[in-house]
């Protein structure tokens, strides 16, 4: 990735008010009634930067997974269950939106078939066959036009290079490289990365302090590539 060292840094100056799709929580995929693949997602993160994007004054459509969390105030909340409810919630929601941020734990797979009641253990074939659910962020990003898009990426190993090809693959503006150990914690570290710039280490904070971290990156966005289409 090319590196140069402009930083999108001066903070806007009017109060820019944005409409943004927030996806949060992981994902159930089933394969009969009541038993799914899910991961352990709190949706902590995603619910924080909803809830700092609320009170910066923008209006938020927090697309979730099942989680255990009350909905931000002032945030409109469309709870999903499966990778395909996502999408579908989330694009619809972006259609009118002027930026998204991805950070739901999709389930990268589903089984291929869902039994319409649930399966007696005698019945169960010990091998479910998978095939992959949607990516939201991609799908989306491919149709985005104006649209900021930023992502997340949660690697254990080589953690810029796997981000780096995420942003160009998932179509993003900006991804954050979060660390593995913030899942499940209420402390997070992370990397930050905008097209074109260069890697920022943000220092570990609270989930609340990195939402708003986050937000105000997205306005700084927002602002540069207002500026730049004005300068056209
Ligand atoms: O590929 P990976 O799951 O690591 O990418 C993480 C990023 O992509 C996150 O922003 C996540 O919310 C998003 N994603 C998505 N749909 C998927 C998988 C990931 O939107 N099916």
């Amino acid at each position: 990735m090319s590196i140069n060292r402009k930083r999108p840094s001066t903070p806007p100056k009017t109060k820019i008010k944005l409409k943004l799709v927030i996806t949060a929580g992981p994902t159930r995929e089933y394969f009969d009634t009541i038993r799914f693949i899910s991961n352990p997602s709190s949706g902590r993160m995603g619910y924080a930067i909803a809830t700092a994007a609320g009170r910066a004054g923008h209006e938020v459509t927090l697309v979730s997974g099942p989680v255990e969390l009350a909905a931000p105030a002032g945030v409109k909340l469309v709870r999903v269950e499966t990778a395909e409810e996502m999408l579908k919630a989330s694009r619809r929601a972006f259609a009118g939106a002027d930026a998204a941020i991805f950070c739901a734990a999709v389930s990268d797979y589903r089984p291929k078939k869902r039994a319409g009641k649930k399966l007696p253990k005698q019945m169960m074939n010990r091998r479910i066959e998978l095939v992959p659910t949607p990516d939201i962020a991609a799908t989306l990003g491919q149709t985005k036009g104006r649209r900021i898009t930023i992502g997340f990426a949660l690697e254990d190993h080589n953690g810029r290079a796997h981000a780096e090809k995420k942003l160009e693959r998932k179509h993003c503006d900006a991804i954050i490289l979060n660390d593995p150990g913030n899942v499940g914690s209420d402390r997070a570290s992370a990397e930050f990365l905008f097209r074109g710039g260069d890697w920022q280490v943000w220092p570990r904070s609270t989930k609340p302090q990195m939402a708003k971290r986050i937000v105000q990156s997205l306005q700084r966005l927002w602002a540069a590539r207002t500026r730049a289409t004005n300068a056209e």
